[in-house]
């Protein structure tokens, strides 16, 4: 689903890429300012997505540059229609580690909120309307996005960055695999609810697929944790029996033959 995508720049020394379906966006949002507003309304409209991506992958390159401080390899940020993805060689199992990385992304918007502030204050809150495809117009959005975007990502739903800082949380006070249990299993509940209520309260079909994204997402790196765990028992418990196997028969010249081990096929 991730496969068909488009790289751009490198950023950082991070490839920045959008995936296939962002043309389907920008087209949608096209046509969108093209209806309301002609030529100039499809132009506001395409400069407002592109500043709003721009901020999404601000949020990401927070993410990144702190998760690269803990020794972290980041090829890609990729940009689909429902958001970004920093991809990540690894995740780091401290929670502190998870939590700085973490908190990275939305206090990147949150930076943006207090950079701009004080520039649109006295327009957002005036009761005369602002002039339509001016920059206070546009500071005014962008300041209003980030807000959003920042409060949004701390929804508790894992994989999402609340969800993060869940585990993370969590991890403080039990061990790793319980506390991605207990993440997954908030997001698994909060998810299909907040599905729901995007596409039949908020009529908004694009955040409704991102919560089904997410809830997929979400299980299947509960998955990859407690298939690492498992592996990682079953090695120690070999390490221990060659251990008890050599001391009980010192002269034995081979050691025992390694058990099977079963691997999913999507690994
Ligand atoms: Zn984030």
């Amino acid at each position: 689903m991730l496969g068909w995508s488009i790289n751009l720049f490198r950023i950082c020394g991070i490839h920045l890429a959008v995936h296939a379906s962002f043309v389907l966006l920008l087209a949608y949002f096209g046509y969108e300012g093209w209806q309301s507003g002609g030529l100039v309304g499809a132009l506001w409209s395409l400069l407002l997505i592109t500043l709003f991506f721009g901020c999404v992958v601000l949020h990401e390159l927070g993410h990144s540059l702190a998760a690269m401080r803990y020794g972290v390899q980041v090829p890609r940020i990729l940009l689909m229609p429902i958001g970004g993805m920093a991809e990540f060689d690894r995740i780091p199992r401290q929670p502190s580690a998870e939590l700085v990385i973490t908190i990275a992304g939305p206090a990147v918007n949150f930076g943006i909120v207090a950079l701009l502030l004080p520039v649109v204050w006295t327009d957002l809150w005036s009761t005369q309307p602002v002039a339509a495809h001016s920059v206070m117009a546009l500071l005014i959005q962008l300041t209003v996005a980030n807000g959003l975007m920042g409060v949004f990502n701390l929804l508790p739903v894992f994989p999402m960055d609340g969800g993060r800082i869940l585990r993370a949380l969590l991890a403080t006070r039990m061990n790793y695999l319980r506390a991605t249990y207990w993440a997954a299993m908030i997001a698994k509940v909060l998810a299909p609810i907040l599905a729901l209520l995007a596409f039949f309260y908020y009529d908004s079909p694009l955040l409704g697929v991102l919560f089904i994204f997410i809830f997929v997402v979400g299980d299947a790196e509960y998955r990859q944790v407690l298939r690492r765990e498992q592996e990682a028992e079953h090695w120690a418990e070999w390490a221990r029996r060659i251990e008890v196997e050599r001391l009980r028969d010192a002269g034995r010249d081979e050691p025992p033959p390694p058990p099977f081990i079963v691997h999913d096929s999507n690994r």
